[in-house]
């Protein structure tokens, strides 16, 4: 009988139809003795004799895979991947996939939810108010103003979509762009120096990886135009918080949504969190009642392809292995 550890933190030990899926194919589920698992040693500990796992974002490194060697599949509850050391894996004979088609638009609302939260002052009105303030400060339209998409893939695309509407001008940045999206949906596709300069608004949807670590930076930062915001709801790692902190602290940058930090959760120390014009959430972007649901089902069939000798094309991080992978 096949062991299926799930470990996101949101499926813990609660039902759903991922469940029954993997059940009815034979499959034993387990969980982790705790909800999150965080560290190497931790994992290693927790998911012994596992074939398959419906991951969250414990690590899979050189040293976690030399002490799962039943581990076959990796199959992600979401779409990033920063967190499994591909080479390792591949070398390894661990397949990974991911659940394309199951979070990119709850990710997409999160956005839409953030910005329009910081240009329309709400966390300060809703103090105010509250406090028998009646402020009568104008707020910030999204109408005529610019969106800058630092990558477009699937959220980025869903959220010029939804920005469309909002009747935002949209550029975007991505080494390699959808041409025919871009052209169908009115999207400026532009060079990094040229969006950070003229975007109002720029929101973060590249992959964490090695070329994209700490992209948001003092010098990035300093281009973007005085006033401007910055929503990131991708990973944490691609902004150096302390020099985000310095162009908030100065007004350069009006404020900021973050969803994602470099820590998570990040100490309560960080400074980000106590200025009143940075809005946080706790990675909850991509994960609503639907989502979750979606992206569980989805894995769970990514495993139950792979047992079954499907091919799930297109969930699939590490192709190379096809040849040579074995349940
Ligand atoms: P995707 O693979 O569909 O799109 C990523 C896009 O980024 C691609 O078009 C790629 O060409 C582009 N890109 C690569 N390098 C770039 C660079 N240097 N500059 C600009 N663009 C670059 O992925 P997706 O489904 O849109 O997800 C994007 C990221 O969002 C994920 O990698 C993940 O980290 C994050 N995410 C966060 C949450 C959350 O809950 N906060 C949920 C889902 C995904």
């Amino acid at each position: 009988m096949p062991l299926v550890f799930i470990t996101p933190e949101v499926l813990f030990e609660t039902e759903g139809p991922h469940l029954e899926m993997l059940r009815k194919a034979g499959m034993e589920v387990r969980y982790p003795p705790r909800a999150r698992l965080t560290g190497e040693t931790e994992t290693i500990e927790a998911l012994r004799g596992t074939a398959a796992t419906i991951a969250g974002g414990e690590p899979y490194t050189e040293r976690v895979l030399a002490s799962l060697p039943d581990l076959r599949v990796i199959s992600r509850w979401g779409v990033g991947v920063d967190r499994v050391d591909l080479d390792a894996v591949t070398r390894r004979g661990v397949v990974v996939a991911i659940t394309p088609k199951s979070n990119h638009e709850a990710v997409a609302e999160h956005t839409m939810a953030l910005l329009l939260a910081l240009t329309r002052s709400l966390m300060r009105q809703n103090q105010e108010v509250r406090q028998g303030v009646w402020s009568k400060v104008p707020l910030l339209p999204l109408r005529g103003r610019t969106l800058g998409l630092i990558g477009m893939g699937r959220i980025g695309k869903s959220v010029a979509l939804r920005a469309a509407q909002f009747r935002l001008r949209l550029l975007a940045y991505d080494p390699f762009p959808d041409l025919v999206f871009a052209r169908t949906h009115g999207v400026e596709l532009v060079d990094l120096d040229t969006l950070l300069a003229e975007a109002d608004y720029v929101t973060l949807h590249m992959p964490l990886m090695p070329s994209t670590k700490g992209l948001i930076s003092r010098k990035t930062l300093a281009r973007m135009k005085p006033g401007s915001f910055l929503v990131n709801t991708s990973r944490g790692g691609l902004v150096v918080e302390e020099d985000l902190l310095a162009a908030l602290q100065s007004g350069h940058l009006a404020g900021a949504g973050l969803d994602v930090f470099a820590q998570e959760p990040p100490s309560p120390e960080n400074p980000l969190l106590r200025l009143g014009n940075v809005l946080v959430t706790p990675h909850m972007a991509g994960v609503d009642t639907q989502s979750s649901i979606d992206m569980a089902v989805q894995a769970a069939q990514n495993i139950l392809d792979h047992y079954h000798g499907n091919w799930p094309e297109e969930s699939i991080v590490n192709p190379a292995i096809r040849p040579s992978w074995r349940w």
